[in-house]
């Protein structure tokens, strides 16, 4: 536990019209008391209710803010200490002047995520979870967000928690094994071991391979619109972002950028690739040279490349084509309202197997299909993002391919009749590498490094 008392301002700044002021520790309550008039002191009012008060400036001799209060004591609370919100009305300046006033009577200023990081400390989330309050706070689509809060409700760690059960087991067999050899036959043991280790190895390998959907879920398909000038990307990005809306959603606390270039197509969530190009001089190629564009191509994993029906294939789309060669794309065929002077038979074979829709943006045509395709080329696999316990977080996967390749060292080592206190050695490495993820074999100062990437007030 540690003693002093810490707040911040835990609500977006400038957004809505309440904010936060919360304070975390022993002190919470009798420093809020210091400045609050109510009915009742806070000191004497029960856990987990709110109350209306003002809040009392002595310099000034006045009161400065109406406020309604919440009071949390230890330990039902999400540090585990006793907490204070103070909610005030007003804007930017009059929480700032309600954390000033606090911070005057004793409390220090909250480090980024230091809230979070002392509901971890005080056990009240693992590691993984605390890793979850972050992405939560990142995420950028619905999507992201249920991986996210199963993640902070603790579906990973259950996971994780299992296998490292099971490696215990294993442990504890071999050690009785060493100590009595008698105990039973060599054999069985190896057996024994060999069948564990390639249990915990798949389930392993299974979280691994979410591990990629993971990663869109949380940052988005990187998706560039590309074509000709004129063939219509300006209109369907604003098509794509006008229906597809970027998300907000209001988890308490939380700040959120609103990207307007992040767009939900039916639950996939789209980041829209060098869109400033598109609006600003209608040709990303024009604005920023061939070699760059070629270079947004490549990191892009989403082509969305706009045909014109009225004209025949130029020489300029062709070269398009050879651009994202072998990469994902939809072909789009804009412009069906108009006269068709393209032939088909050529752009198929150009498409090389990928999807081929045709719309008119002008009429809002085609543009189901579009979202249709974009959709289907996310759950090809008919995987569900809520019904997994994915994996997104950059750590957790480099964890994971560790731990593999230790078990799969110890599966060697048993398969070749080494000495079994050699494979011990990789099971037992097996479970620690595990137990980062949840953080109970991690370093201080990586929980240091992980936590100050919080925004403040966490
Ligand atoms: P960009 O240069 O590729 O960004 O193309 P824009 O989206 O700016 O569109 C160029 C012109 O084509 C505009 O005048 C649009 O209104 C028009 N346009 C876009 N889609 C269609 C369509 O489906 N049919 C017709 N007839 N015109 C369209
Ligand atoms: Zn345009």
């Amino acid at each position: 536990m540690e003693h002093d008392t810490i707040a911040a301002i835990s609500t977006p700044i400038g957004e809505g019209a309440i904010a936060i002021v919360r304070l975390s520790g022993e002190q919470a309550i009798a420093i809020a008391d210091s400045v609050y008039r109510g009915r009742k002191p806070l000191a004497e009012v029960g856990s987990h209710t709110i109350h209306y008060g003002k809040i009392y400036d002595e310099e000034v001799e006045r009161d400065v803010e109406e406020v309604m209060v919440s009071v949390m004591r230890t330990p039902k609370t999400f540090t585990r200490e006793d907490v204070v919100e103070i909610n005030c009305h007003g804007g930017l300046m009059s929480v700032n002047r309600v954390l000033e006033l606090i911070l005057s009577k004793g409390a220090r200023l909250a480090e980024p995520g230091e809230f979070t990081k002392r509901a971890f400390l005080n056990g009240r989330i693992d590691l993984s979870q605390a890793e979850a309050v972050m992405d939560m706070i990142r995420a950028k689509t619905d999507k992201a967000m249920n991986v996210a809060m199963g993640q902070m409700e603790g579906r990973l760690s259950q996971l994780v928690q299992k296998l490292r059960q099971m490696l215990l087991e294993m442990i504890a067999h071999v050690e009785v094994n060493i100590d009595y050899p008698e105990y039973d036959a060599e054999e069985v043991t190896h057996q024994l071991l060999i069948k564990q280790s390639e249990t915990i190895k798949d389930e392993i390998e299974k979280l691994l391979i979410t591990s990629k959907q993971g990663k869109i879920l949380r940052e988005g398909i990187a998706t560039a619109i590309i074509g000709r000038p004129n063939v219509g990307k300006s209109s369907l990005l604003n098509s794509l972002v006008h229906e597809n809306k970027a998300i907000v959603t209001d988890i308490p606390g939380t700040t959120r950028d609103i990207i307007e270039e992040y767009v939900n197509v039916r639950g996939v969530p789209l980041q829209l690739v060098d869109t400033a190009g598109i609006r600003e001089t209608e040709d990303i190629v024009e604005r920023i040279g061939v070699e760059r564009s070629r270079k947004v191509l490549k990191e892009a994993d989403l082509i969305l490349f706009l045909l014109n029906n009225n004209e025949p294939l130029s020489v300029e789309d062709k070269g398009l084509f050879d651009a994202i060669k072998g990469m994902n794309a939809i072909i789009i065929i804009n412009k069906t309202d108009l006269e068709s002077h393209i032939d088909l038979d050529e752009v198929n074979t150009y498409a090389e197997g990928r999807p081929v829709i045709t719309t008119s943006l002008l009429k809002e045509e085609g543009i189901d299909q579009l979202e249709e395709a974009i959709a289907s080329l996310f759950y090809e696999t008919g995987i569900e993002a809520n019904d997994l316990t994915y994996v997104s977080n950059v750590r957790h996967i480099s964890l994971l391919k560790q731990a593999k390749q230790a078990i799969g060292d110890a599966m060697l080592s048993i398969e070749e009749g080494l000495p079994i206190d050699m494979a011990q050695i990789d099971i037992r490495r097996t479970w620690e590498i595990l137990g980062e993820i949840v953080g109970d074999t991690v370093s201080d100062s990586l929980i240091d490094q992980l936590f100050s990437q919080f925004c403040l007030g966490k």
